[in-house]
């Protein structure tokens, strides 16, 4: 029996750093918590943020508790676009070297030199899951979903695992609009080539040099 996958849309959100957030808010403002999100101990904030970038802006953007040692703005490469930054594919964390944006609070406003990315599709388990797919953290996989009519083969899907994880594959707008999402779709992982990490640039191209696995 295949793991089946809940996936699960996210859409543009921030993760703040608890310097910048009393920038932003005062320093006597605490985060405020509305809603518990399927990772345990995440949770979306009733603060909001405009985030503007050289052509665009987005307001009342969500912020997500707790917080984290460096500010992080999330986005599809369709808000990107919006915004006028280049969309930089990058796993959560992992922000050098990326594009800024300018972040409007209720209290000031922060020139954020770098922390915008397109959140590189992922699936969050536990080691017991990760058992049961046969699959270890950083792994890269394919995952089929269930759709109507435009299912669809993701590719490039960092698996990652931590025992506070619970089994849900996170993709963005763009992404869950691309196979036209329904309510509480899944996907379950395939293991190609072996289930060693393999990309689809590089299966493209064989196949179109004729060379079939
Ligand atoms: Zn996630």
């Amino acid at each position: 029996m295949r793991l089946k996958i809940p996936i699960e849309t996210s859409a543009r959100h921030i993760h703040v750093s608890q310097k910048d957030f009393e920038i932003l808010f005062g320093s006597e403002a605490k985060l405020t918590y509305t809603k518990e999100l399927s990772q345990p101990g995440q949770y979306a904030c009733q603060q909001r943020l405009t985030v503007a970038g050289p052509k665009g802006r987005f307001e009342h953007v969500v912020i997500l508790g707790p917080f984290r040692p460096d500010t992080q703005v999330e986005v599809s490469v369709t808000d990107a676009r919006k915004l006028g930054i280049p969309s930089v594919i990058r796993q959560s964390g992992d922000i050098e070297g990326t594009p800024g944006c300018t972040l409007i609070g209720s209290c000031g406003k922060i020139e954020l030199k770098q922390g915008v990315i397109v959140a590189k599709r992922h699936i969050h388990m536990a080691p017991i899951d990760a058992l049961r797919a046969h699959v270890k953290d950083g792994d890269i996989v394919f995952v089929i979903t269930t759709s109507y009519e435009r299912s669809l083969i993701f590719s490039d899907v960092v698996v990652r695992v931590s025992p506070s994880f619970r089994l849900a594959m996170h993709v963005d707008t763009d992404e869950a609009n691309a196979f036209a999402n329904e309510n509480n779709p899944t996907g379950v992982i395939l293991k190609l080539f072996d289930g060693h990490t393999y990309s689809l640039q590089t299966w493209a191209e064989e196949l179109q040099s004729g060379i079939n696995r």
